[in-house]
């Protein structure tokens, strides 16, 4: 709890900026999605948005998430599913990152979408570790190995896919107020002198479920337990497995140990295989 508590200043900062700067660098995440009500769809599936130039380089990162069980189950949670529509976009602009956004329920309180989009650039970028304690694994700098580009931008897809699954057990109306009142959160927050005591805004955790922060980081955190299960799988027989899985433990024992449970048992083990 301590560590974290430590970085919600700057953790603060971190979305505070991408309020006002959201093409700024760090583009990994939109952290407020919006939220509609739709007719219910009928014809559903997984909808590839992907322009052309991009395809190529697409196909590979999506055939590396299908070479694994689990990257399978997670695709095909949508691809057969009729009353979901799930469209896949990518983007020059998001570059080396992704976000996952428009979620929508229909009248009867069911979620029937969402949009995830790619970045063009997805296979190359490792987010801080602070918050991205399995995506920043990959990074093999000051090591011999050379972890490719595709597991990472799978194991990002991955990251995005739980997104969209820890919607479906969400509820609404807190989603929708979250996204609604974060805004205000930052605002007040800007304008007192970046005091999180503010009466004002302690009524506000209150009413949203705890600190933007808090809830920002929740949902990243069950987003990287997801991938860390991916990457578990894709990369069980590589020479730098365990590279990669002291880094996650280095990662959340050091960064996020109020969810080390979260990640159990792969990251908590030293790895000796
Ligand atoms: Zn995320």
């Amino acid at each position: 709890m301590r560590m974290v508590r430590r970085f919600f200043p700057s953790g603060l900062v971190l979305i505070v900026s991408c309020l006002i700067f959201p093409s700024a660098a760090y583009s990994y995440d939109l952290f407020f999605p919006t939220v509609s009500i739709v007719e219910t769809p009928r014809d559903g599936g997984i909808r590839e948005e992907i322009p052309k130039k991009y395809l190529a380089r697409y196909e590979r990162w999506k055939a590396e998430l299908l070479s694994t069980d689990f990257g399978r189950q997670q695709w095909e949670a949508y691809a057969h599913n009729n009353g979901f529509v799930l469209i896949i976009k990518m983007s020059g602009a998001k570059g080396k990152g992704a976000g996952t956004d428009n979620f929508e329920w229909d009248r009867q309180g069911s979620f029937v979408g969402a949009t995830i989009t790619l970045g063009d650039k997805i296979d190359n970028g490792y987010p801080n570790p602070i918050y991205y304690p399995v995506l920043n694994s990959l990074s093999a700098d000051q090591s011999s190995y050379l972890i490719s580009g595709r597991i990472l931008a799978a194991t990002k897809l991955s990251h995005e896919l739980s997104h969209v699954a820890q919607a479906a057990t969400a509820s609404r109306e807190l989603i929708e107020k979250q996204s609604k009142l974060i805004p205000e959160y930052t605002s007040i927050f800007l304008k007192n002198g970046h005091n999180t005591r503010d009466q004002k805004l302690v009524e506000l955790e209150e009413e949203i479920g705890g600190t933007p922060i808090e809830i920002w980081e929740s949902r990243e955190y069950w987003s990287e337990v997801t991938a860390m299960k991916f990457l578990s799988e894709r990369i069980k027989d590589e020479s730098y497995y365990c590279f990669v899985f002291n880094k996650i433990r280095s990662n959340v024992t050091t960064y996020a140990r109020e969810y080390v449970d979260r990640f159990e048992p792969a990251a908590i083990a030293p790895c000796g295989k």
